[in-house]
């Protein structure tokens, strides 16, 4: 039995192993995608972490999985599916039917793209992450869909590539940060189309346009691709009645990590919190282990 079983190896969960690694306790880290490091690894380029200014976001990924092994994590490849308290602690049912158990669990799953829910949204090849797809746009038009951090990071990388980027928002102003504002703003292939609420998504196999209404009109643009960044939605399917999450399936719980259910704790995007980011998710990862090893010190 392990001292704390990790589901989840994006900065949150790699945390969390490093410090149960610094406080001598055995951690077993669950990871659905064969070396996942998180939603970060798809980022080309992090600008916001202390010390590591512009790193490439696979690589600092890298980095935090190498410190967690180097302090003797082990990883396990598998999607952890169902959770059962037991006398001793927790058993982690996995997809495959494999169980691991554990005095503790830390959880830290992350958070899935949210998906374009229109006509054509389901058949089209709708790419949700520019960093992986942006090559095969190259000098073609595309459109991004969505106005906060990530849509704007998109149109930015896409416009290195692609001849024009349509970026389309529904609202009349982006939410995304006022630096990333800026940079649209400064950059000539890049062409909000504001207040445009999509409707569906034309073509074939690939995507050849996308039909929208704005102020009543119906306007229909001619792309080769089309890229959404609409948002993400909690990985949370799994704590079904298992410890208390929000409406919108977060997992509630303040920033020690401690979830309604006794040794089950939280960290990063998956918790209730009000910032999501890297340095959010490691502070979490840190925060939440600290509490599992006081609970393991009173059992
Ligand atoms: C395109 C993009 C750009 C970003 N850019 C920045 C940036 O520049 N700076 C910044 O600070 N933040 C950025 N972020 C946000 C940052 O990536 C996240 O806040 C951070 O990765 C959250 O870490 P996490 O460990 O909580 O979750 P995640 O990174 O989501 O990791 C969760 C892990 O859990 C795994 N998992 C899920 N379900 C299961 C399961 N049932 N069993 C086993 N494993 C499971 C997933 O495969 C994943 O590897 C960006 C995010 C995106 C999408």
């Amino acid at each position: 039995m392990y001292d704390v079983i990790i589901i989840g190896s994006g900065p949150a969960g790699l945390t969390a192993a490093i410090y149960a690694g610094r406080a001598m306790l055995s951690a077993l880290v669950c990871e659905k995608d064969y070396m996942g490091t998180g939603q970060i690894s798809v980022t080309d380029r992090v600008e916001n972490y202390p010390g590591l200014y512009g790193i490439n976001g696979y690589d600092l990924g890298e980095k935090f999985r190498e410190q967690a092994e180097t302090l003797g994590a082990e990883f396990y490849e598998g999607e952890a599916e169902n959770f059962e308290k037991t006398a001793e602690g927790w058993k982690v049912i996995f997809k495959d039917g494999s169980v691991k158990e554990g005095k503790t669990v830390i959880y830290t799953a992350g958070t899935s793209y949210r998906h374009l829910d229109v006509a054509g949204g389901e058949k089209q090849r709708i790419s949700y992450c520019a960093v992986c797809d942006g090559f095969f746009y190259k000098d073609k038009v595309v459109a991004v869909v969505g106005g906060g951090d990530t849509a704007l990071g998109d149109a930015l990388y896409l416009s290195k590539l692609a001849k024009t980027v349509y970026l389309i928002h529904r609202r009349d102003e982006f939410r995304a940060n006022k630096a990333l504002q800026k940079r649209v703003a400064e950059t000539d292939n890049i062409v909000p189309v504001m207040s445009a609420v999509i409707k569906e998504v034309t073509g074939g196999e690939n995507a050849e346009g996308v039909t929208y209404t704005q102020n009543d009109e119906k306007k229909n643009i001619a792309v080769d691709g089309v890229f959404c960044a609409i948002g993400s939605v909690p990985n949370t399917q799994a704590l079904e009645g298992v410890c208390e999450l929000d409406e919108s399936g977060y997992v509630k719980a303040g920033e020690d990590g401690i979830t309604t259910a006794k040794g089950l704790f939280v960290a990063g995007d998956v918790r209730t919190t009000p910032l999501r980011q890297v340095i959010t998710a490691a502070a979490d990862g840190a925060n939440a282990l600290s509490s599992a090893e006081k609970y393991i010190m009173e059992l």
